[in-house]
């Protein structure tokens, strides 16, 4: 029984606290904090309404203000703290978590708002600082990150001795309806797609245009989709944390009319996050799109389809090549149904709930900053079916790739 504060009320937040309300065993208070206080409290009313689970307060909370963080987990005294605001806030609610006491968890590393990169090592530099404070910080419990590292991890635990090919492969075949619309918050979005490609092969990294690498790749009760490689943030740690491997990429499925889309936003400079005077008012051109842009945890309403995303691996097991895919399709109907949002808040959000759980469970512990692959995979993969997202393994079959 333990309490436990979850920062952001978006999409990714509504699942959260849906699914930590589900298990008041473990999650016994919860406190949504966010921006925007009137939104907790309409997450609240609901998930109180669908679970009844009596016991979840609301606040407002700027998560870039540390002093104001501090005061508030002093005040709720949670055990830890499910972020899911946005990746710019990584470091300010970490800072906090030292300063309060509280163990920490999110899904998306830090990106600083003026440079579109992302990488760990402005939150691995919190190592020491985390060990010495005795506390606990998990990166990336998403799905990927996140679910994809976990797979990763347990085919590394019990399928090889060798793994030596990763391809993480994130299809959404889902039908929003709308003509343009990101599957999360769009501005984090747009910065990650727009990117450069870049893989690992051999030791170094190898960037290329974005989109340059495209192929056709079959999804279980999907089909074939093209999927394009792009940079992922899990493909940082995963390749640290596996040096056996040659060669580690990330494939998401974009349709052609979302590119089409995505190069016009490029091209007429709407994806800038270079700041312009417009009416003597400094606007920044990808923040300004964002509020045009539809709310990516109202998608949900008419969101048809499904999601597959999962892990392809070529390795060695007792001295003959293996091949192995562990995947989950998730339902966006079935999604919105459960929480009222769509497919991509739940893949994300419910694998923050779990990991929240393995910690307060004392199933994932230890102290330092650690990104999941690092953890037991076993106890978490056999929850996360019943939680909400059923997954499926085979060995040895074509892997396409
Ligand atoms: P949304 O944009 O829908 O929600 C973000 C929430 O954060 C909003 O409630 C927003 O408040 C709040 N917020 C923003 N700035 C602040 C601040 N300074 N202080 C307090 N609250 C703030 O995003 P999503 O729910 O779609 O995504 C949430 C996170 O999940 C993101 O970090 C995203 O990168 C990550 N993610 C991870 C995935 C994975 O698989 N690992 C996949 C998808 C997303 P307000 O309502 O006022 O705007």
């Amino acid at each position: 029984m333990s309490k436990v504060m979850i920062i952001g009320a978006g999409g990714v937040g509504r699942v959260v606290a849906f699914k930590c309300a589900q298990h008041p065993e473990v999650f016994s208070e919860i406190m949504l904090a966010s921006r925007t206080k009137s939104k907790c409290d309409i997450i609240a009313r609901d998930v109180m309404e669908a679970t009844g689970h009596r016991n979840i307060q609301t606040a407002g909370i700027d998560a870039e203000n540390i002093p104001e963080l501090v005061k508030l987990m002093k005040h709720f005294q949670p055990k830890m703290v499910i972020h899911v605001a946005l990746p710019y806030q990584d470091l300010t609610i970490m800072e906090a978590c030292l300063q309060a006491g509280v163990h920490y968890l999110d899904t998306a590393n830090y990106e600083p708002k003026d440079v579109a990169k992302f990488e760990y090592s402005w939150q691995w530099a919190y190592q020491e600082r985390f060990k010495d404070a005795g506390l606990l910080a998990v990166l990336g419990c998403g799905f990927d990150p996140g679910v994809t590292s976990v797979f990763t991890a347990r085919a590394a635990k019990h399928h090889f001795d060798e793994m030596h090919y990763l391809d993480i492969i994130d299809c959404n075949a889902g039908d929003h309806g709308k003509a343009f619309a990101t599957n999360f918050n769009p501005e984090i979005n747009i910065r990650e797609v727009t990117q450069k490609g870049k893989y690992w092969e051999n030791g170094q990294w190898v960037e290329t245009e974005p989109h340059a690498i495209s192929k056709m790749i079959t999804y279980p009760n999907i089909g074939p989709k093209k999927s394009y490689v792009i940079y992922h943030e899990e493909l940082e740690s995963l390749v640290k944390n596996f040096p056996t491997l040659k060669r580690a990429r990330f494939w998401m499925t974009f349709g052609d009319e979302y590119l089409t889309h995505l190069r016009v936003i490029q091209n007429i400079g709407m994806a800038s996050i270079e700041p312009i005077k417009y009416k003597g008012i400094d606007v920044v051109p990808l923040e300004f799109l964002k509020a045009v842009l539809p709310d990516p945890g109202e998608l949900g309403t008419n969101y048809t389809g499904q999601t597959s995303i999962g892990c392809r691996i070529k390795g060695i097991k007792d001295g003959q090549e293996k091949t192995y895919y562990i995947w989950n399709n998730c339902s966006h109907e079935a999604a919105y149904k459960e929480t009222g949002t769509q497919g991509v808040s739940y893949t994300t959000g419910v694998p923050a709930m779990l990991g929240a759980m393995m910690m307060l469970t004392g199933e994932w512990s230890g102290t330092g900053v650690k990104n999941v692959e690092e953890f037991n995979p076993d106890p978490f993969l056999a929850m996360l079916g019943k939680v909400g997202l059923p997954w499926h393994e085979l060995v040895n079959i074509d892997l396409e790739l």
